[in-house]
C-alpha cells in the first residue's frame, strides 16, 4: 500500500526515535558509574537522575537538525556540523576524534573519512547508534531509509561494514515506524528479513544479521555469545545484536533496554541503536513506549536543537 507521508508527521516520527535513542544511551551509560549495578534496573531500580546523554545523542541530533531544515542529508553540512558541535567529554572514541579534528581544520570529509585505520576507513558502530531517526523519517520507503542512511555514514565511516551498521539500523527503524503507520507490528522475522534484503551480502553485518534471525527466541547469554555485545566496538559486533534485540522487543520499550544493560559490552551504545528503533514503533508515553520518567531524568537535550 502507498502512501503520503506528510513532514510534520515523518519529523513526529523521527522525534520519537531519536528520544528513544538519547534515553537509551543516557540510561545505558550509567551502566559506566562505578557502583552501579544492572542487577538494580532489572529489578526496577532506577539509577539517580540526571543521565547524561554522550556522543551517540550529540551526533544524533545533528542528524535530526538535517532533517528538520532540509529533509535530506547533506553531507557536506552534516560533517562540518559533527565536527563543530562535537563537545569532548562526550565519550568519543580516539577515532572519532580524529575525523572531527580534521574536520573542523578544513580536510575534506572524503579524505579525513577515508585516512581513518590506516586508510581502511572507520568500521566502528559510530554511524549505526546515531542513525535511527533517518529511518523513522522515511517510513515509507526502505529505499530512501537506506540511501540517507549511507550518505549519513560516509562523511565519519568509509568502511564498508560501518556503512553497512548504518544502512541496517535505518531500515530496521522505517520498518518500525511503517509497522506503526500500519496498526501492524513486524514479526521479529519479518522485521530482520527486511533488513538482511538491504544489505550488501557480501559483508560481516549482513551475515550476522542472517544469523540473528536463526537465534530468534534463544536466550540472550547465547545471542551475546554468537553475535557480539558492542564490547569491540565495531559494526560488525554490534548491530546484529541490536537488532536481535530490537526486533524481540519492538512492542516493549524498557523490557529492549533491560537486555541492551542485561548483555553488557558498549551500552550506551546498544542502547541508543535499540531504543531509536523501538521508540519508532512504541512511540514515548505510550503503553510499552519510552516511559515518561526515563524521559525526565535524561539531561535535556542541547539548546541548539530545540531553540
Ligand atoms: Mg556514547
Amino acid at each position: 500500500m502507498s502512501f503520503t507521508l506528510f513532514a510534520d508527521a515523518r519529523l513526529a516520527l523521527a522525534r520519537d526515535s531519536l528520544t528513544g535513542l538519547s534515553v537509551g544511551d543516557a540510561l545505558g551509560s550509567q551502566f559506566f558509574v562505578p557502583g552501579r549495578q544492572p542487577a538494580d534496573l532489572l529489578a526496577g531500580r532506577l539509577p539517580p537522575a540526571p543521565w547524561e546523554w554522550t556522543d551517540d545523542t550529540e551526533m544524533a541530533c545533528s542528524v535530526l537538525a538535517e532533517l528538520v531544515e532540509s529533509g535530506r542529508i547533506d553531507r557536506d553540512r552534516l560533517a562540518l556540523a559533527f565536527a563543530e558541535r562535537a563537545e569532548p567529554y562526550r565519550g568519543y572514541g580516539p577515532g572519532a576524534v580524529t575525523i572531527l579534528r580534521l574536520i573542523r581544520t578544513g580536510t575534506p570529509w572524503p579524505v579525513a573519512a577515508a585516512s581513518a585505520f590506516d586508510g581502511q576507513g572507520s568500521c566502528g558502530n559510530g554511524a549505526a547508534m546515531r542513525v535511527a531517526p533517518v529511518g523513522a523519517y522515511f517510513a515509507d520507503s526502505t529505499t530512501r531509509a537506506a540511501a540517507q542512511a549511507r550518505a549519513s555514514a560516509e562523511v565519519t565511516h568509509a568502511h564498508p561494514e560501518g556503512i553497512a551498521g548504518a544502512v541496517a539500523v535505518a531500515v530496521a527503524a522505517a520498518l518500525a515506524a511503517r509497522g506503526r503507520l500500519d496498526g501492524d507490528r513486524p514479526t521479529a522475522h519479518r522485521l530482520l528479513a527486511g533488513v538482511a534484503t538491504a544489505l550488501d551480502p557480501a559483508t560481516e553485518v549482513h551475515r550476522r544479521v542472517r544469523r540473528a534471525a536463526d537465534l530468534l527466541g534463544h536466550p540472550l547469554p547465547r545471542v551475546v555469545g554468537v553475535l557480539g555485545n558492542g564490547a569491540r566496538v565495531t559494526a560488525q559486533d554490534t548491530v546484529a545484536f541490536t537488532l536481535w534485540v530490537a526486533a524481540t522487543y519492538l512492542e516493549d520499550y524498557p523490557a529492549a533496554i533491560r537486555a541492551c544493560v542485561a548483555a553488557g559490552g558498549d551500552v550506551d551504545t546498544t542502547a541508543a541503536i535499540v531504543g531509536g528503533i523501538v521508540a519508532a514503533f512504541a512511540g514515548v508515553g505510550t503503553p510499552g513506549g519510552v516511559p515518561t520518567d526515563w524521559l525526565a531524568a535524561r539531561e535535556p537535550l542541547p539548546e541548539w536543537l530545540t531553540s
